[in-house]
């Protein structure tokens, strides 16, 4: 595999390695993924069911990879190709394309979080995740802080207005999403919050390189 991805040097295209795509969401996934250099050689499966009950998508492990060595894992992305409205159904490839960004790069946080686990813990993470609501809140929020700390804060809020403000969505759906995960509210201010420790950092790059100039000085002196 090394090789091949080592082939495939066009911008987006770097990102598909070890990835199975959907054609007619490559672009959005291939856009999310560029977030997360981490998951390039990952092998992750993008895959339209109808099988999800009450969610649009899903990321979970391949739980016959979790047996085998850590770089053999699979993750797979299960995405409702129709979501269900008040009266009707809507294609997920009518969603806008930063709302579908967004919505990936979620999944993609879930990923991030299952990538630092090993197997006992990730079957415990299942077990909890099905058994406990205080879990699973955790586990989302956890997804979209990942995100967030990727630059996909603006498609994180996408989604969320997307989904909040949805007046076809049923409520129910809605009540969920408002109950388990980040709020727009906590969205911006995990972004703020991001931009200020960016602003520190900086601050303290700067004070180093003075310190240093400073140093230098002081030695041509002597
Ligand atoms: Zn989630």
């Amino acid at each position: 595999m090394g090789l091949l991805c080592l082939a495939l040097f066009s911008e987006l295209f770097t990102y598909k390695c070890n990835k199975t795509i959907p054609a007619v969401i490559e672009q959005q996934v291939l856009t999310a993924l560029s977030h997360y250099p981490e998951l390039k050689d990952t092998n992750i499966r993008f895959t339209f069911t109808q099988k999800l009950k009450g969610s649009v998508m899903a990321a979970r492990p391949v739980v016959g990879s979790l047996f085998k060595k850590r770089e053999k894992r699979v993750y797979e992305i299960l995405i409702n190709p129709v979501f269900k409205l008040e009266h009707s159904f809507e294609a997920i490839r009518q969603v806008p394309d930063s709302v579908m960004i967004g919505w990936i790069g979620h999944e993609l946080g879930h990923i991030m979080d299952y990538e630092s686990k090993s197997t006992w813990e990730l079957m415990g993470f299942g077990i909890s995740y099905w058994l406990s609501k205080k879990y699973i809140r955790k586990a989302e929020r956890v997804a979209d802080s990942f995100a967030v700390n990727h630059g996909m804060g603006p498609y994180l809020l996408a989604t969320k207005s997307f989904i909040l403000d949805h007046t076809e969505l049923p409520q129910a759906y809605k009540d969920k999403i408002a109950a388990l995960y980040l709020s727009p509210d906590d969205i911006v201010e995990l972004v703020s919050e991001l931009e200020n420790e960016d602003d520190r950092e900086k601050e303290k790059i700067l004070a180093e390189e003075e310190e240093v100039l400073r140093e230098a000085e002081t030695e041509s002196k002597h």
